[in-house]
């Protein structure tokens, strides 16, 4: 594995790559603090691709004033090791002065799918997301990019970018890492006290409270919504949520169109998770 740090020596790696044959690239965008969350992209990424890339960057200008860009776990020394055994071709560990210069022409999040939900807790969010996922992806210019399904809107902004753009490249959405006891790896589960990490679970128990009543047939979103809630106390809910995959609202849920999404805060820690239906 080599480990690269400025965008010109990945691009011209890559292209070298390419001159010898290997045209399809697998590419893992991450914050680093690596788990089995990320660890299942990069397998994905490793099945289907001749070369696969990981970047390891805290982007800054999807955090807001008052975030946690200066405390968000950095692991460099265990993320190498992780990328190392999983297979990884090139590590892309850029400066943020390597990525971003001064008064830059940057991605705008679209006006409505991109401020409701996360959006609305953190205003502008999505457009540091989008800026910096086109300029990765410019340098990369993989055949195919891995994002979890677990950032559901992320997801989807992402998507509908690559269309908007007429961007050449596959997004492959990627099913959510759960512990045992069902809560969604993150890198921000490292927050949580013992006593957090308990009251968690809340989020993925409102999901599947969500599940058993679409199981029973009760697809009214206010009343599915009602009971996640319940559930959910006494946590401080910034959203419980019901929308279809393009993330406009539903009225009932819909036979594999439906995302149900939470976002709560426990602790101080801001915790989402969602389930597809
Ligand atoms: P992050 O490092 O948090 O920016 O995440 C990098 C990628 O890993 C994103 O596409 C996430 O959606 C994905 N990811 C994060 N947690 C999980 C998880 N538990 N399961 C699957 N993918 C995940």
């Amino acid at each position: 594995m080599k480990i690269v740090r400025t965008p010109d020596a990945l691009k011209s790696a890559l292209r070298d790559e390419k001159r010898q044959g290997k045209e399809q690239v697998g590419f893992v965008p991450t914050m680093g603090a690596l788990h089995i969350g990320h660890k299942r992209l990069i397998q994905e990424a490793r099945r289907a691709n001749e070369i696969v890339v990981v970047s390891i960057f805290v982007n800054p200008t999807q955090f807001l004033e008052g975030e946690d860009l200066e405390k968000y776990p950095r692991r460099e020394e265990a993320d190498r090791k992780v990328c190392e055994l999983s297979g990884v071709d090139y590590l892309f560990y850029p400066d943020a002065t390597d990525i971003y210069g001064d008064d830059e022409v940057s991605v705008k999040a679209p006006n409505v799918r991109g401020y409701i939900l996360e959006g609305t807790s953190r205003p502008g969010h999505f457009d540091g997301v989008l800026t910096v996922v086109m300029k990765l992806l410019n340098i990369v210019r993989p055949t195919r990019a891995y994002f979890g399904k677990k950032d559901a809107q992320q997801l989807m902004l992402i998507t509908e970018m690559v269309k908007n753009f007429f961007m050449d490249v596959e997004v492959v959405p990627v099913a959510t890492v759960r512990e045992e006891d069902g809560l969604a790896l993150s890198s921000r589960n490292s927050y949580l006290s013992a006593r957090e990490r308990r009251e968690a679970l809340k989020l993925s128990l409102a999901l599947k409270r969500a599940t058993e009543l679409v199981m029973q047939n009760i697809l009214d979103t206010d009343k599915i919504r009602v009971e996640m809630l319940s559930v959910l106390e006494p946590l401080e809910v910034e959203y419980a949520a019901i929308v279809d995959r393009e993330f406009r609202p539903l009225r009932e849920v819909e036979a594999n169109n439906t995302i149900i999404l939470v976002e709560a805060v426990v602790g101080k820690t801001r915790l989402l998770d969602n389930v597809w239906i």
